[in-house]
């Protein structure tokens, strides 16, 4: 659908009854985007359909011309896929939302389909891991440079960003270090050079942080992360500019098929009603864990960005409202000592997941970040005392009670 807008306006939800002042995020993470059928259900309608037919030939052919008023095929569109990628692109304030099926399949689209052989990419290296095999080891199969940098260091920035560069990847805060990029800096930095910025926003979920409002131009996110936030399904989306997505991504993810399915997607859109409820929520479930861990004698260091000590505390309180839902601590002891406290868990669970609403706790050197080669773990401060974890939404205290039994 290369050059054209994607079709279905924003605001059918309405019926025409358009409300002329600007609605709050809230409003529109229930709103936007619905589309109603004939027999005007409340509820989202799921179309469980791969295919769609036409009154004619003629119809047909028209369709495939101009595909502004009719859906072709569940790859290339949906109509309860439409309706989530309206709604997020609402709640991010993006022109355009697309959605995948997951959140590896937004990443590695959203770059896969800027860049060539002999393109340079610049990324800051404290991110997700899977994140990183992709850009560490297949772009660079495919011709194109990978320069890793430390993301809250500007002079590194300078440096990579001193040559032309085709996109910038970033992720803040990072998974499990919570490290704190500056989205403004760094976007300054790469328009210079023709980079397109590409955010990972899983951490912050977009209720706490809006990477276009700081010069970003892409937002990518794991769906099944906070958006879902309920253990269900797994879900990505893409969101930027009608260019980058109607230019850019459109015209490789229609061939290569990394699309969102209709019913996860109509899992999706109902998780949105309640995401800044439950966001907020656990933001502060996880400020009070925070407060609580970093007063513990056991408890050696913690990681989380809405703590005054962490290093990013300040250029997170510019750009995110809140410390996000995820930290991460050591134990005095090691790994023995941590595997003990995490055993001795009652409310908590060992899990690998994160931003649903059961905390979840994990050790990410032997479990996410295992692929990682051990002295790269070390760079990144990933050690075997070390853990993540996912604050949800249980009561703060009976969460602080458990750690605390725990830890004895
Ligand atoms: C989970 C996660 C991803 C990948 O998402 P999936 O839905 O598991 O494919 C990417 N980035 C970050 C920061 C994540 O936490």
């Amino acid at each position: 659908m290369s050059g054209k807008e994607r079709p279905w306006g924003y605001r059918e939800n309405l019926h025409g009854k358009n409300p002329d002042w600007e609605l709050h995020p809230d409003t529109e993470s229930i709103r936007a985007g619905l589309s109603r059928s004939g027999f005007g259900e409340t509820g989202e309608a799921l179309y469980l359909s791969s295919g769609f037919t036409y009154s004619s030939a003629e119809e047909a052919v028209a369709s495939f011309a101009d595909e502004t008023d009719h859906f072709l095929y569940s790859r290339f569109h949906n109509p309860t896929v439409a309706m989530f990628e309206k709604r997020l692109a609402a709640l991010e304030g993006a022109e355009l939302c697309a959605a995948t099926g997951s959140g590896m399949s937004a990443m590695f689209t959203s770059i896969a389909c800027l860049v060539s052989q002999g393109d340079h990419v610049v990324a800051s290296a404290s991110m997700f891991s899977s994140c990183y095999v992709v850009l560490s080891e297949f772009l660079p199969k495919w011709g194109v440079t990978v320069e890793f940098v430390t993301g809250s260091e500007k002079s590194d920035w300078e440096k990579a960003l001193s040559r032309p560069t085709k996109a910038v990847f970033i992720e803040t805060p990072s998974n499990p270090m919570l490290e704190i990029v500056d989205i403004a800096m760094v976007s300054e930095l790469a328009h210079k050079v023709g980079a397109t910025v590409i955010v990972d926003n899983v951490m912050a979920s977009p209720i706490l942080q809006k990477p276009l409002q700081h010069g970003a131009d892409v937002v990518m996110y794991s769906a099944t992360k906070h958006i879902d936030g309920q253990g269900r399904v797994l879900g990505g989306a893409i969101l930027g500019s009608a260019d980058y997505i109607n230019n850019h991504f459109q015209p490789f993810a229609r061939h290569t098929g990394p699309n969102l399915s209709a019913f996860n997607a109509w899992v999706l859109l109902k998780s949105l009603e309640t995401i800044g409820m439950r966001v907020e929520r656990m933001n502060s479930n996880a400020q009070a864990v925070a407060e609580f861990l970093a007063s513990h004698s056991k408890v050696s260091a913690v990681n989380y960005p809405g703590l005054k000590s962490h290093r990013g505390y300040e250029i997170n309180a510019r750009q995110m409202s809140g410390g996000g839902t995820t930290l991460s601590f050591e134990v005095k002891g090691g790994q023995s000592a941590l595997f003990a406290v995490m055993n001795a868990l009652k409310v908590i669970d060992i899990s690998n997941n994160l931003g649903d609403s059961k905390s979840l706790i994990t050790h990410p050197a032997s479990t996410t970040h295992r692929r990682l080669a051990p002295e790269l773990r070390a760079e990144l401060g990933i050690n075997d005392s070390l853990a993540r974890l996912s604050v949800g939404l249980e009561h703060s205290t009976d969460l602080i009670k458990d750690l605390e039994q725990a830890l004895k």
